[in-house]
């Protein structure tokens, strides 16, 4: 079943032996192949802003929650499970240490009672960041597309989402945000000086929205 799987997708003897033998299951539903609008994906056409803003607002949420409880922190923190990710858990600590040091106002972390989780599979659509429009948050990454492309690039633009970036496929290897847009050949995993600008004053003025409102 793996192989056939495999060799249906074209992926390489290397893709196959990353993907293990049972892709961790959501416990939430993820969307199916039959739906096919509003999510973000790294690369194609089905850009969806509404999503993007949706995802990062459940994110937000949930993160003013816990701030509301403990309003002493110093530090913002947005909380992530890797649980049902777990072959990329190298790739995705690496995007935790380029955005905790690219920016100040908000800082990842893993760990329990997250406000978002990882999840990986297979999925004809790529990877993309996803919210059920319930409050939960999601980033699914796509075992061919993270061979495909240069993985701690994806994992790093996805996370962009979680932060509240949109995208901007137009863009250059230099911003995250461009995604697949300047193709295959891109390593940058780093987000550019606009980007980091951006997710400073989003989550200076977003959080202070957003306690608002569960306060
Ligand atoms: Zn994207």
């Amino acid at each position: 079943m793996k192989a056939l799987l495999a060799a249906a997708l074209g992926l390489t003897s290397a893709a196959a032996a990353l993907a293990p033998a049972a892709a961790a299951e959501p416990t939430s539903p993820l969307p199916t192949a039959a739906s096919t609008s509003g999510y973000a994906q790294y690369a194609g056409s089905a850009e969806e802003a509404a999503n993007n803003k949706a995802f990062f607002e459940a994110v937000l949420a949930s993160v003013a929650e816990k701030r509301a409880e403990n309003p002493e922190a110093a530090t913002v923190t947005v909380t992530y499970s890797t649980a049902s990710a777990p072959s990329f858990r190298t790739q995705i600590a690496r995007s935790t240490q380029v955005w905790n040091n690219a920016v100040r106002n908000v800082q990842l972390q893993e760990g329990s009672n997250p406000d978002f989780s990882y999840y990986e599979g297979n999925d004809s659509r790529g990877s993309y960041a996803y919210t059920d429009g319930h409050g939960n948050g999601y980033i699914f990454l796509d075992y061919a597309q993270n061979q495909q492309y240069y993985s701690p690039r994806v994992v790093a633009h996805e996370t962009g989402h979680v932060l509240g970036l949109p995208d901007h496929y137009t863009g250059p290897c230099s911003e995250l945000m461009s995604g697949g847009g300047p193709g295959t050949s891109c390593t940058n995993d780093q987000p550019n000086s606009t980007e980091r600008s951006r997710v400073e004053q989003l989550w200076v003025n977003g959080l202070a929205e957003a306690l608002a409102e569960v306060g």
